[in-house]
């Protein structure tokens, strides 16, 4: 995710590609906006946004997510045709406001499961990812 205030490269069990988020500084947010999507929340998470952002979780639900076949999605701020960014993105500083509290699926990117066999297309996507 954007802005690491620790750029640091990681690894994650035999995935065949390790990250360099000290790539994140000089990206404009590739993984936090572009063709729409979900940024998947559950209650756990939305509820520690809330106290992150000292809001009642009913206003963090109502504000910044939204709900998709019952499951919780951060809401999308449209930019063009098909660029969306993230509700949670500075579009100004690249960065993610609520990177300490950030949803599990930003906070295990790029390490996800459609990339486990194919380090190409995370590496296309993301510039922080190195392949081994
Ligand atoms: S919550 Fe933060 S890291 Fe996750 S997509 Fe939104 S801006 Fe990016």
């Amino acid at each position: 995710m954007p802005n690491n205030p620790t750029p640091r490269t990681t690894t994650a069990g035999d995935y065949p590609f390790r990250f360099n988020s000290g790539a994140c500084a000089a990206c404009a947010g590739r993984c936090c906006r572009g063709a729409p999507g979900h940024v998947w929340v559950d209650p756990d998470e939305l509820s520690r946004i809330a106290t992150h952002l000292n809001q009642p979780v009913l206003t963090i639900r109502r504000d910044y997510a939204r709900q998709v076949n019952g499951r919780w999605s951060l809401r999308e701020r449209p930019l063009a045709a098909d660029d969306f960014a993230c509700i949670f993105f500075d579009l100004g500083r690249s960065r993610c406001t609520i990177y300490p509290v950030r949803p599990r699926q930003c906070a295990t990117y790029p390490f996800w499961h459609r990339f486990r066999h194919d380090p190409r297309t995370a590496a296309a996507e993301c510039p922080g990812v190195e392949i081994l």
